[in-house]
């Protein structure tokens, strides 16, 4: 079931917006050669804490810290070490959340690590326009078969492709809830977007086969053939005026 949010409701998702994406900007601050990714985790906990709300990954299906965070080939659910330090040249893909008074915010963007190729830098790009092309069709009426469409058919025209195991999803007093967002798929078809809905709009995407693998861990996801990956994310509301996105921070 699609749960529709009321004005009440969006407002505690634009606080929970808020303080994920200016965790998320923290995140990036961080980044830097030397840095461990267990370090950026304590750094985003603590902001999150201090502005009164929690970490929406933290334990959730057993998820032992903060924030994911994915390095290079790593695709999603990278779990933060102090063995994992980065290096001139990593592509690091942060995802966070908050949950403000029982709403969650939800948002991931791709950080260089100081100097890094062209080749990678191109990745980053079309992963974040990718983003942009998705939620200008998050307009009331259509369907999220033309979010899926647009994000799949920017992506493919640059020669990447966009992973299909995972995909983005409805959020609210849920971490995940209905309607699943894919990331392709065929316009026109899928759920109906109406006023009061608040999707997570989130292409994965990879350099080379869209194929994953997970780990042993049971949450690092890689690509299956160790090229890089990068991931850009927001939380959006659906109004009568066009997609708001909630995960800004300001
Ligand atoms: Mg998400």
């Amino acid at each position: 079931m699609i749960i529709l949010k009321s004005s009440r409701e969006l407002s505690l998702m634009r606080e929970a917006g808020r303080i994920s994406a200016r965790a998320l900007k923290l995140a990036g601050e961080s980044i830097e050669p030397g840095v461990t990714t267990a370090e950026i985790d304590n750094v985003v906990q603590k902001y999150i804490e201090s502005e009164g709300a929690k970490p929406s990954f933290l334990g959730y299906g057993g998820f032992p810290a903060s924030v994911c965070i994915s390095v290079n080939n790593v695709v999603i659910h990278g779990i933060p070490s102090k063995n994992c330090v980065l290096k001139q040249g990593d592509i690091v893909s942060v995802d966070v959340g908050a949950c403000f008074q029982g709403f969650h915010g939800d948002n991931a963007w791709t950080f260089p690590c100081g100097d890094i190729s062209k080749e990678a830098q191109a990745l980053l790009d079309a992963t974040k326009e990718s983003l942009f092309k998705g939620i200008e069709q998050a307009q009331a009426g259509a369907r999220i078969g033309d979010i899926s469409n647009a994000i799949q058919q920017y992506v493919e025209a640059r020669s990447y492709s966009v992973v299909r195991d995972f995909v983005g999803h409805g959020v609210g007093a849920n971490l995940h809830e209905e309607p699943s967002v894919p990331n392709f798929g065929v316009p026109g078809r899928g759920p109906r977007l109406m006023p009061g809905m608040t999707i997570a709009i989130e292409p994965m995407v990879n350099q080379g086969t869209y194929e994953v693998k997970v780990l042993d861990d049971e949450w690092t996801t890689i690509t299956s053939d160790g090229k890089l990956s990068a991931h850009f994310e927001h939380t959006i509301s659906i109004t009568q005026d066009g997609p708001v996105i909630l995960t800004l921070p300001d």
